[in-house]
């Protein structure tokens, strides 16, 4: 008997495949799962139910995913991922903007969606920590090191001298490993809520980090380009090897 306290997921999803594909993978890794085929439905088992995660898929008969995103985030922060056929950047980012917590693109792999869950279920139990880890903790993935207290990133133990700005963005994508951080979230976290909307800078910066933190800057293995979206950190080591 495991002593693990079982995760409660919800499925959002009126697909009859989708949904028993995605019911046998969450069972099959260790997920309570309660699966409800309709806009109205989710609303009302998020508030009767408490389930740890949403899996949501946005073309629902009745309303749009979005609504669901937008009507839960003004009541609570359980982590939201997305599963849509809608694969257009505009929509992942408006999905995200609106508070989901990730963006799966359909047709997707369990391995993946997994991944996903775990790291949006990590979020929220880090989320009161964010702070404390910011100061004291640090960052490990494959070569690469962020040492929060010291505010510097060594690639096999090597400082690879990145600029504040450079840091800033390396640390802020560190804290959020494994998930996608859209422009517009990183620019407001960056630079305030009257930071320009252009990415340029970001885009800018990120060619001078991956110089210095990626061993092939064109095949990135820390950092990902989520294209017209955002950028998205490897998830570290400790928290793979944990699950
Ligand atoms: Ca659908």
């Amino acid at each position: 008997m495991s002593n693990m306290i079982r995760c409660k997921v919800l499925i959002v999803e009126d697909d009859p495949g989708i949904c028993t594909f995605l019911k046998a993978t969450l069972v099959a890794a260790g997920y309570d799962v309660i699966v409800v085929t309709s806009g109205q439905g989710a609303l009302d088992m998020v508030s009767s139910h408490c389930p740890d995660c949403v899996l949501l898929d946005l073309g629902l008969p009745d309303m749009d995913g979005n609504q669901i995103i937008r009507s839960m985030r003004q009541w609570t922060r359980t982590p939201i991922v997305v599963i849509s056929a809608r694969s257009m950047e505009e929509d992942k980012a408006l999905a995200l903007d609106l508070g989901a917590d990730d963006y799966v693109t359909k047709p997707f792999g369990a391995i993946e969606l997994l991944a996903r869950i775990r790291a949006a279920l990590r979020h929220t139990r880090t989320t009161a920590e964010a702070g404390e880890i910011a100061l004291t903790g640090s960052y490990h993935v494959g070569e690469l090191e962020i040492d929060y207290r010291k505010h510097r990133v060594y690639r096999g133990g090597v400082d690879v001298k990145l600029t504040p700005n450079e840091y800033r963005i390396v640390a802020l994508l560190g804290r959020h490993a494994g998930r996608v951080l859209t422009y517009k979230t990183m620019l407001k976290e960056l630079w305030g809520p009257s930071a320009s909307s252009d990415n340029k800078i970001l885009r800018v910066h990120m060619a001078g980090i991956r110089r210095k933190i990626e061993p092939d800057p064109n095949e990135p293995r820390y950092i990902f380009t989520e294209v017209g979206v955002g950028y998205r950190m490897a998830e570290d080591d400790i928290s793979q090897s944990s699950d």
